[in-house]
C-alpha cells in the first residue's frame, strides 16, 4: 500500500491509536461473532449517519448472513441536552425484527440512549450495539454493549469515519489530536 505520510504528517495529529491491520482484525472478529449469534434470525444493521458508515461498510462484509442496512441522522439540538433530531428517519419499519446498531464511537452515551428509547418504540424484536470505539471513562448512560471493538482513553480521536469539522473521515486508522487543538 502506498505510504501515507500525507495524513499523518497533518500538523492536528498526535499519533496512530489502531493502525489499520488492527481495525480489520476487529471487524473480522465482531463479524464472526454476530454471524454466530443472529443465525436464523432477521436482522437488520442499523448506522446512524455519517460516522458509522466506514466500520458499518467493513464490519457487513464480514457478516455471514442475510441482512438488511438502514440508515439514520440525527443532530443535536442547539443548548445541549441529550435530546437530538431525526433529520433522516429509517426508510423501513423495524417492528419484530432484530435490530443491531452499529456505532464508530460511545461516549457519554446519551445520544445512543436516548435514540434507543425512540427505536424500542417500534416495537423490534430486539435491539443491540456493536462500537468500534468505547470511550467508557465518560459514560454517562448505563448502556448494554454487545460487540465492543476497543476501549479508548478519553481522548479526542479521528480517522475510519470519526471526524473533526467533518475532515479526517477518510483516515484508514484512528488517530488522536494534539492535546493544543482540542485546547
Ligand atoms: P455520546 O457522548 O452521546 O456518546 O457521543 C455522541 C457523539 O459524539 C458520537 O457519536 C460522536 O459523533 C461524537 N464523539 C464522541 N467522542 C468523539 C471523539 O473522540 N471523536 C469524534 N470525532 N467524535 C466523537
Amino acid at each position: 500500500m502506498k505510504s501515507r505520510t500525507a495524513v499523518l504528517s497533518d500538523p492536528l495529529l498526535d499519533r496512530m491509536l489502531l493502525s489499520p491491520d488492527e481495525i480489520a482484525d476487529k471487524a473480522e472478529e465482531l463479524g464472526a461473532a454476530i454471524t454466530r449469534d443472529y443465525d436464523g434470525r432477521d436482522l437488520v444493521l442499523l448506522t446512524v449517519l455519517r460516522g458509522g458508515l466506514i466500520f458499518l461498510a467493513d464490519l457487513c462484509r464480514h457478516i455471514d448472513l442475510s441482512l438488511t442496512m438502514d440508515f439514520m441522522a440525527i443532530s443535536s439540538y442547539a443548548g445541549g441536552g441529550a435530546a437530538v433530531r431525526i433529520t433522516k428517519d429509517l426508510d423501513d419499519a423495524i417492528e419484530n425484527r432484530h435490530v443491531l446498531i452499529i456505532e464508530d464511537i460511545i461516549d457519554t452515551g446519551l445520544t445512543l440512549n436516548y435514540l434507543m428509547g425512540v427505536l424500542r418504540q417500534r416495537r423490534p424484536a430486539s435491539i443491540e450495539v456493536c462500537t468500534l470505539l468505547d470511550k467508557d471513562a465518560r459514560r454517562i448512560a448505563e448502556l448494554p454493549i454487545a460487540y465492543r471493538g476497543f476501549r479508548i482513553p478519553d481522548r479526542f480521536v479521528v480517522g475510519y469515519g470519526l471526524d473533526l469539522g467533518g475532515r479526517f473521515r477518510n483516515l484508514p486508522f484512528v488517530a488522536t489530536l494534539k492535546d493544543e487543538v482540542m485546547g
